[in-house]
């Protein structure tokens, strides 16, 4: 008789803290941050030119925000483009912790008197419906959704919805990695053994775009570069690669709770060509990302 070792696998998006400590060691270790602001600051502007076309103010809703960081970059762009007018911001993000980040991070920014925040502690499904049944009939300039649509359930639906909201010359800026990333490589092996849960999944520019082009929706994509440096996912025991080898796979203590056969696997591939250059003993992880523009035209 043969005896089968069970793997249970809890998902990191359970654990609120442990994901903040993992992401904010992902952010120490990559070039995330920075290649979005390079987009901001090159990019962003020009996408930017045509939203605030003969109005005087602008509403902008930023949608899995998380700490703020970008949006505040992307909000000083706005105002740069758009002097004059005043910004209503509609802030969503289901994490009090996150959400606690930035209202700290605005009350130490003394140059954001143009800025009306409304703090929204929910999920963007939670926001869709309060939305729907206040009958809102407000429209939005400027929405964005940077590395959230993981966590929705139908990423599609998500789309339709905030599109739906966009005024005549608005944009939807959606930023997920890129389906060549290492993590689009990571997820065409181990998709089903490492995203076990409906409220995160693997989904990557790629897919998106092939959803938006199956429904005739036109939009713009950018490229964003990115790396991050793995090197201590390979020490065995150390604690920063654990919590690193957490935000990878998305599950929580990956090390300690996934079978042997496993966690070989995602190892490996994590430093085979198709994800990871080798460079001065170092292994860096492809983290390239790729922004998406939806504009609405009428
Ligand atoms: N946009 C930020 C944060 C990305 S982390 C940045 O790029 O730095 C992902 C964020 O999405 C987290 O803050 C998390 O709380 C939020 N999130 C998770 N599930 C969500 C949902 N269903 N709707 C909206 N936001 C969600």
């Amino acid at each position: 008789m043969s005896v089968t070792m069970a793997y249970f696998l809890n998902s990191l998006v359970n654990n609120d803290s442990r994901y903040l400590m993992c992401f904010q060691l992902f952010l120490e270790r990559s070039s995330e941050h920075q290649c979005m602001k390079d987009f901001i600051h090159q990019q962003l502007p020009h996408i930017l030119d045509s939203v605030g076309d003969g109005k005087s103010d602008l509403n902008v809703i930023g949608v899995g925000s998380g700490a703020g960081e970008i949006d505040l970059e992307m909000l000083s762009v706005l105002h740069q483009k758009h002097p004059g007018l005043m910004v209503d911001m509609e802030v969503v993000d289901p994490s009090s912790l996150q959400l606690h980040s930035y209202r700290d991070l605005v009350s130490k920014k003394p140059d954001l008197d143009y800025v009306k925040f409304t703090w929204n502690e929910m999920t963007s499904s939670e926001f869709e419906e309060r939305w729907q049944l206040k009958r809102s009939t407000k429209k939005a300039d400027f929405i964005h959704m940077i590395q959230m649509l993981y966590y929705v359930k139908d990423p599609g639906a998500t789309i339709s919805f905030f599109q739906s909201l966009l005024n005549k010359n608005g944009k939807l800026l959606i930023i997920l990695v890129s389906g060549e990333s290492g993590w689009g490589k990571l997820w065409q092996s181990y998709k089903d053994q490492l995203c076990c849960t409906d409220i995160s999944q693997c989904v990557t520019t790629g897919d998106i775009k092939n959803l938006l082009s199956t429904k005739g929706v036109n939009f713009h994509s950018y490229e964003l570069p990115s790396q991050m440096d793995i090197s201590e996912c390979f020490i065995e025991g150390d604690e920063k690669g654990e919590l690193l080898l957490d935000f990878l796979t998305e599950v929580q203590d990956f090390s300690k709770t996934a079978s042997p056969e496993l966690k070989d696997g995602v190892l490996d591939l994590l430093r085979h060509p198709d994800c990871s250059v080798q460079s001065n003993g170092k292994v860096i992880f492809n983290n390239t990302l790729e922004a998406i523009v939806i504009e609405q035209l009428n």
